[in-house]
């Protein structure tokens, strides 16, 4: 007889049993069983962490500041995510629309004139791009605004370098405002992503807002999980062996999960809800998509951020030169990242294949030297908090983008055939909040349908 969601405990229970065994408490994982609960499925989350989000992380370091895992923010228009959470409630605080550029020595702060009418101005005598290019974004903009994610997602494949490219953008355009801007969220800034992504990423930017939850990315995590059955959550157990499915088609036999501690659980289905390198460690198969890495540092300063970047917003580098690709005043977007009126910096590093042999220290000396050029002497007061290195932070390729799609596709369909398991994971969607929202809330729905209550 299958526990209902109260009773699941794991003391004094050899083999614990559940309907739905869900691997993996990140936010495809935590969707998932948001949904389950909500259908009154018995189901079971695995943690291998002490902490739910995977990775979306916050730390609070023992001054204060709010250190999210990596620089990472969330965005108005994620459509599922609209349908899970309560932006009222994470008290969203929104970054500028635009940037200010590092490019030539100087400052230039670019923007959306639509959005923000001062910004005609700048626009016109701006630096950074050409009259041409200026028309050509918002021809761009006008063009995604209304496309739906189903066309988005069909568009020929090609690399978003070689897309700008044919569209007409000049190589200094690219240079100065794609590479940076789209380096930083790619995570690599050869501009070799899926034009698909591009496309979806360009949208969501010029649809909606991004923003910072007041009290961190993990404020996200922590909605989620309030709805949650605590019961039903087990951290710091990670499965180490499922037994296979059974060789028969048609009947469906439950399947034993061992955890790290040896506890053991039997489930009616399985959903690994793991990123896909972690899955296919597992099951002891090559992953199918590459992934991007990224390393963040933290500063704090006593100081009034230098004013060419006192604003909510990011700081790009065009300069072709440097360490630093992005930085951004976190406290600017939001207060209660530093305490006492102090100021948080988070500056992300140029990715990490160019960086691989520099040690922490030797990375933060290089930072500070990068900075002090920008911003003079000011920056020999600013602080080196904590740096955060992510060797798997998104997958440059998944199910929905990227040249080997078809490939990705069949690899994971066939694993999730052989295995008789569900993967819900950012691989599966579009390597973003949304996207892994998204990746749970469709395989929930998937099994809410098979499952026999
Ligand atoms: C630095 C960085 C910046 C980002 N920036 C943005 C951004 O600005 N905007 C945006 O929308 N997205 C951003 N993303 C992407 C977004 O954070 C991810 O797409 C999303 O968090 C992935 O969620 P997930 O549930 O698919 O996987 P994960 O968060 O990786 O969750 C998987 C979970 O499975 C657990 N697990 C693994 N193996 C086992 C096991 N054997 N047993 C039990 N548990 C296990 C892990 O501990 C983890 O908690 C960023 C990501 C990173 C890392």
């Amino acid at each position: 007889m299958l526990v209902s969601s109260h009773q699941f405990n794991t003391q004094n229970n050899p083999v614990l049993q559940t309907q739905v065994a869900i691997v993996g408490g990140g936010l495809a994982g935590l969707t998932c069983a948001l949904q389950l609960e909500k259908a009154g499925i018995a189901y079971c989350l695995i943690e291998a962490s002490s902490q739910l989000g995977g990775r979306v992380q916050t730390t609070i370091h023992t001054d204060g500041f709010l250190l999210d895992h990596g620089f990472q923010a969330f965005n108005t228009a994620y459509e599922e995510a609209k349908q899970w959470l309560d932006f009222d409630a994470l008290e969203l605080q929104s970054f500028y629309p635009g940037a200010v550029i590092r490019y030539n020595g100087t400052f230039n702060k670019v923007g959306d004139p639509q959005r923000d009418k001062g910004m005609y101005l700048f626009a016109l005598y701006s630096p950074i791009g050409s009259f041409k290019d200026k028309m050509l974004t918002l021809s761009l903009k006008n063009k995604l605004k209304d496309m739906s994610e189903k066309k988005i997602y069909s568009l020929p494949e090609e690399s978003t370098l070689t897309f700008l490219q044919r569209f007409g953008f000049s190589q200094k355009y690219i240079d100065t405002f794609f590479r940076p801007f789209y380096g930083g969220v790619f995570l690599e800034d050869a501009l070799s992503t899926s034009v698909r992504k591009f496309a979806y990423t360009f949208k969501t930017f010029s649809n909606g807002t991004v923003c910072l939850p007041k009290n961190g990315m993990h404020a996200i995590i922590d909605q989620l999980a309030s709805h949650l059955n605590q019961n039903n959550i087990i951290l710091n157990q990670a499965l180490i062996d499922l037994s296979p499915p059974s060789s028969s088609s048609t009947q469906l036999t439950p399947r034993i999960l061992t955890l790290s501690s040896g506890q053991q659980i039997e489930a009616q289905h399985v959903v690994l809800a793991m990123s896909l390198p972690q899955v296919a460690s597992l099951l002891g198969q090559p992953c199918p998509v590459r992934y991007n890495t990224t390393w963040t540092l933290y500063f704090s300063c006593k100081d009034k951020p230098p004013l060419s970047v006192r604003e909510p917003l990011l700081v790009l580098n065009a300069e072709g030169s440097g360490i630093v690709q992005h930085l951004c005043f976190l406290s600017e977007v939001s207060g209660s990242y530093a305490p006492n009126g102090g100021n948080l910096c988070s500056v992300t590093l140029k990715p990490l294949s160019a960086l691989e042999n520099l040690t922490e220290s030797e990375a933060v000396i290089q930072t500070k030297a990068n900075l002090k050029q920008w911003f003079g002497s000011v920056t020999d007061r600013w602080q080196f908090i904590q740096g955060f290195q992510i060797y798997q932070a998104i997958p440059s390729e998944t199910v929905l983008f990227g040249e080997h799609q078809a490939t990705t596709v069949e690899t994971v369909s066939a694993w999730q055939q052989q295995w008789q398991i569900d993967l819900a994971n950012d691989a599966m969607d579009s390597a973003s909040i949304n996207g892994a929202i998204r990746a749970g809330r469709v395989v929930a729905g998937r099994l809410i349908k098979n499952v026999k209550k």
